[in-house]
């Protein structure tokens, strides 16, 4: 994917990552937690299963139990979360007359763009973290709650199919507060399908052996929706499932149905009703645009007026996270095919598909946060952009030069 042009320190950063947590595995000074992306979990099935349908959830998840983790987490979760967010965003700005076209902002390749070439288009971006940051504040607060612990005392490592996540994971903003008023990560460290496979190895941990495992509550549950998350077109669809719900649209596109913005093709595009606060069904112009080279041809027609539309999703690799710069690369160019089928067959086969019936989102809304949007929910799951147009080096770049 185009995540993977990111200059050589990226490759040293990473190394050391994998050492540091290691050395946490190992010495448990701290209570180590772990979340795990979509994508994740189609990735290594190829690498251990040659069946096309194999889902790898339950064995890496008692994979990462036997390297030592105490917790593992589901990234699902946190779709899930931002689909509350994002959908409630979209409804608002539909009710209220909010800056459009809205753009998805979990995909920091995306991101990046936008604060480097189109830092104009900041205000149309949704303010919601990406499901990584999400998750990481949710631990870091309502989780470290739960168990009697502050902020630091945590370490959380981020698996992710993407190394332009590692960079978001150190972006300035995303830390809390600990006991001594100084400020720590969300995410301590992010590591790649590839570098978790390395991993494994290290420690002769073959996951395709074990019996599967379970997540950990309470934020272990994720709808199929949610996974959706992983290829290009699913955090259009998750969040037109949950709103066309939420806002009571008299016909919704049933379960599944919603296949023009489905598949790898760069650029996609559907009309979806969504219901107004007046009760008046509108058409939304959704669209879903994946690589970067695609992005790019796609704003140009946005600007000249060529295209209109009113919710847009961004990826910035060709057919989304499964493809991404830390996923295992294969030489077959069916492999991205399969891996998306998965996708959809872990949806078709799933008992929770909308991500607002998760039974842990229920909870953390009704436990911590109180509503989509609230005081709170702004203050750990939303975020701001910055003009990054006249800065000359990339986030994280200047550490080790
Ligand atoms: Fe990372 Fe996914 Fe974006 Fe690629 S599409 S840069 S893997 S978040």
């Amino acid at each position: 994917g185009q995540c993977s042009q990111v200059c050589p320190v990226g490759a040293i950063t990473a190394r050391t990552e994998v050492v540091d947590v290691l050395r946490h595995l190992d010495t448990k000074r701290k209570v180590v937690v772990c979340s795990t992306a979509p994508a994740i979990r189609v990735a290594p099935a190829e690498e251990f299963s040659t069946e096309a349908d194999f889902d790898f959830t339950g064995k890496m998840v008692a994979g990462l139990r036997k390297l030592g983790f105490d917790y593992i987490f589901d990234t699902n979760f946190s779709a899930d979360l931002t689909i509350m967010e994002e959908g409630t965003e979209l409804i608002d700005r539909l009710n209220n007359g909010g800056k459009f076209p809205m753009f998805t902002s979990c995909c920091p390749g995306w991101i990046n763009m936008v604060e480097k070439s189109y830092p104009e288009l900041s205000d149309n971006l949704s303010s919601c973290k990406s499901p990584q940051q999400m998750i990481g504040a949710v631990i870091k607060s309502y989780f470290a709650k739960k168990l009697g612990l502050s902020t630091e005392d945590i370490i959380h490592v981020s698996i992710m199919p993407c190394t332009a996540k590692k960079g978001e994971a150190r972006r300035p903003e995303f830390v809390q507060k600990g006991k001594d008023g100084k400020d720590y990560p969300d995410i301590d460290y992010v590591i790649t399908t590839r570098e978790l496979l390395t991993l494994l190895k290290l420690k002769k941990i073959n996951p395709a052996e074990l019996p599967d495992d379970k997540f950990d509550s309470p934020l272990g549950i994720g709808s199929s929706a949610g996974n959706l998350f992983g290829v290009t077109g699913g955090v259009m669809e998750a969040a037109i499932r949950t709103a066309q719900v939420i806002t009571g649209v008299e016909n919704p596109i049933p379960l599944g149905e919603l296949k023009a913005i489905r598949g790898l093709d760069g650029i996609k595009a559907a009309n979806v009703p969504l219901k107004t606060k007046d009760g008046k069904e509108v058409s939304v112009r959704a669209a879903v645009v994946s690589g970067g080279a695609n992005i790019q041809k796609f704003l140009e027609k946005i600007k000249n007026k060529e295209l209109e539309f009113d919710f847009i999703e961004m990826m910035m690799c060709p057919g989304g996270c499964i493809n991404g710069g830390g996923q295992p690369k294969s030489a077959d160019p069916e492999i991205v095919a399969k891996k998306m089928q998965r996708m959809y067959t872990m949806d078709d086969q799933a008992k929770l598909r909308l991500c607002h019936e998760n039974p842990e989102i229920i909870d953390v809304y009704k436990n911590f946060l109180g509503e989509p949007n609230s005081h709170l929910a702004h203050e750990l799951l939303h975020t701001h952009y910055n003009d990054r147009s006249k800065t000359i080096h990339d986030m994280g770049h200047h550490e080790k030069k």
